[in-house]
């Protein structure tokens, strides 16, 4: 390559490289602003025991409103883990948890499960643990429970010991989960591999269109396996009755789904909460 041209390609390199710089500074200060200022919103889908169709409690998920728009986790929360800020987002919304926890209690209210999703990074981080003791420790909760839901692929990654920090988790009197089970590929052999006390069923077992009949046969015999293990199966993405029915036919514990509630604010919730 001549001179000249390789000058040329550093400089185009170069100035990617502050374009994306910059994109990064833009958006760690527009994030770090909205904790500050409250933007990140709490919301949770309800669960209910498959047997009684009762409310056990729910998911948190968090939604962030700037400027009067919605925006969705699923066009932030990649954004923030690429630019390591998603352990800040993940505390923050363990920390809300424990409020929730703590203040029904106080209210006597009836007992509650709130699950909370964390990604990898943040469960990596050396004082993952620590943190949340610290959290854990500025609130009183007692009988209301707290669970961890990490994604699937969270156990396939061994360079980090996933049991003992699961271990010390429920130390701590925390459940873990695992979800979006059975959209990875290693899912079976990890289930014996670790102390979980949860698997959510990925939606796309009730979504998936191809082979209804088959599908439903592997979901029948995965949640057998589960409860063989001692695991609790909990069904995601239920739309319609009819998944309702054979839900709980095939002995599911617990539904979650539009067909119960959308995501709703947690003070909606907490109204109808008794
Ligand atoms: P997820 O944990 O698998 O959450 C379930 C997603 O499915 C939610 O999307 C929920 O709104 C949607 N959903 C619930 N019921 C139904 C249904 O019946 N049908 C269909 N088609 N969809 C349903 P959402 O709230 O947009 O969250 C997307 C993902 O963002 C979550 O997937 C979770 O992985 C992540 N996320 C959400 N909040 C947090 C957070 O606080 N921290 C971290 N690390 N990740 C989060
Ligand atoms: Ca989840
Ligand atoms: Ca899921």
């Amino acid at each position: 390559m001549k001179e000249k041209n390789k000058r040329q390609l550093a400089k185009l390199k170069y100035e990617e490289k502050k374009k994306e710089e910059e994109k990064r500074q833009k958006f760690e200060q527009e994030f770090l602003k909205g904790i500050q200022n409250e933007e990140f919103k709490v919301y949770i889908q309800g669960k209910v025991d498959a047997k009684t169709e009762k409310w056990i409690g729910g998911e948190l998920l968090v939604r962030w409103k700037k400027e009067n728009k919605v925006i969705y986790p699923d066009e932030f929360i990649p954004l923030l883990e690429k630019y390591n800020l998603i352990s800040k987002l993940d505390y923050y919304m363990i920390e809300k948890a424990y409020y929730y926890l703590e203040k029904w209690e106080k209210e006597k209210k009836n007992s509650v499960h709130l699950s909370i999703n964390q990604s990898l990074l943040t469960i990596k981080e050396e004082n993952y643990l620590e943190k949340i003791k610290e959290i854990q420790s500025s609130y009183s909760v007692v009988k209301n429970e707290l669970e961890i839901e990490l994604t699937e692929s969270v156990f396939v990654e061994d360079r980090f010991s996933l049991q003992e920090t699961i271990q010390r988790l429920h130390q701590l009197k925390i459940q873990v989960s695992m979800d979006d089970f059975g959209t990875g590929y290693s899912s079976f052999h990890r289930i014996q591999d670790y102390e979980i006390d949860t698997i959510k069923l990925d939606k796309a077992f009730l979504q998936e269109e191809r082979n209804l009949k088959k599908g439903r046969i592997v979901l029948e015999s995965m949640i057998q396996m589960c409860h063989r293990l001692g695991i609790k199966t909990v069904a995601e993405g239920v739309e319609v009755k009819e998944q309702v029915n054979f839900l709980k036919r095939i002995g599911c514990d617990l539904l979650q789904g539009y067909y119960y509630s959308k995501p709703i604010p947690m003070e909606e919730f907490e109204k109808e909460w008794n």
